[in-house]
């Protein structure tokens, strides 16, 4: 048996949200006394910012004249809006990406922030955005990256802070709003739809076609097998009415595919199971899954990384390395959306 099956991601509540500030962009704070870098001069080495750049490729920001708060490490530091783009930018994409790929990048995340800005989360209301992927981006300090890149720092965080302060200030927007600008590790071909994977349509949040392939992506389809028994039981915890009986080349049918492909829900046992849900039991990379089994293990392959909403991260990078220019990446992975500065 073999079934090619797609699914949707983890179920986010976008939570009601209360507006708490005027938007960064339009109307910038004033940096307090412990704001990263001086207004209209972001200097050079490591004068001013947190993050240490290379003098020649210091440029004066709009974005070092906000501040924000960021809960990283249980605590909260205030920090401008240049920081914590190139910490977030460190930490989201590889920065071996194509310079076009990583300008998309910070333009996606200033979005992002902004909306954050708007919105407060209400698991951390005390702070505008944290340094946590599962709830916001992944953020990293300087430490940290030092740690990572080794004699590659100085090179990478160049680079760097070439893609944030080549976009300063730049964001997208959707009905005089930050767009939600959510993006992910790669995709199978198209993007998902966001009203598959949470419930709540998004006009510019649409299934898109995405270039990646297994040639551009590290580890693009990868394979759990689980013995029959182990599945069984992983099945019966959450759904103890599932009838597996018999051999496991039975158990799954009846694949319900998004409008990507993806899995939007398949019956194990006569039990419908959601793409979502099962990426979560097994651990799998991703909704978009193919099923095989044997008389005595199921296995489950999935094709990309991510919940597949908005921009696709080795997509984005297939992009540029075929020509396509930022603003042309993001026109495909957020369509309908404007670019604003
Ligand atoms: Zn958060």
């Amino acid at each position: 048996m073999k079934v090619m099956l797609l699914f949707s991601t983890i179920l986010v509540i976008f939570a009601l949200i209360f507006p708490v500030a005027a938007a960064w962009n339009s109307a910038p704070a004033v940096p307090g006394p412990d704001a990263g870098a001086p207004a209209g001069d972001t200097g050079g080495g490591t004068e001013g910012g947190l993050f240490y750049i290379p003098p020649e490729y210091a440029a004066p920001a709009k974005d070092a004249l906000t501040e924000i708060s960021l809960l990283a490490g249980g605590e909260i530091r205030n920090i401008s809006v240049r920081d914590y783009l190139l910490g977030a930018v460190s930490a989201e994409m590889p920065a071996s990406f194509e310079p076009e790929a990583l300008r998309a990048q910070a333009v996606a995340l200033r979005t992002y922030l902004a909306r954050k800005l708007l919105h407060s989360t209400s698991a951390h209301p005390e702070a505008d955005i944290c340094a946590d992927s599962s709830c916001c981006a992944a953020w990293k300090d300087e430490a940290y990256l030092r740690e990572k890149w080794g004699d590659g720092f100085e090179a990478n965080m160049a680079k760097i802070a070439a893609a944030v302060d080549g976009t300063d200030g730049e964001y997208l927007e959707y009905s005089g709003e930050p767009a939600l600008a959510v993006f992910h590790s790669s995709s199978s071909g198209k993007t998902e739809d966001a009203g598959e994977v949470w419930s709540v349509p998004v006009p510019y949040l649409v299934s898109v076609d995405t270039p990646e392939s297994a040639e551009t992506v590290p580890s693009y389809t990868v394979s759990v097998t689980v013995s029959a028994s182990e599945f069984k039981e992983t099945v019966l915890s959450a759904h103890p009415e599932a009838e597996l009986n018999g051999e496991p080349t039975g158990w799954i049918t009846d694949p319900l595919l998004t409008s990507s492909g993806r899995i939007s829900s398949v019956l194990i046992g006569g039990v419908p199971v959601t793409g979502a849900e099962l990426r979560s039991l097994f651990g799998l990379r991703s909704t978009a899954i193919e099923f095989s089994a044997t008389a005595s293990a199921v296995t489950m392959t999935s094709t990309g990384y991510g919940h597949g909403v908005g921009m696709s991260q080795y997509g984005a990078q297939t992009m540029a390395l075929e020509g396509a220019d930022y603003r042309e990446i993001l026109a495909n992975y957020y369509p309908g959306t404007e670019l604003k500065a």
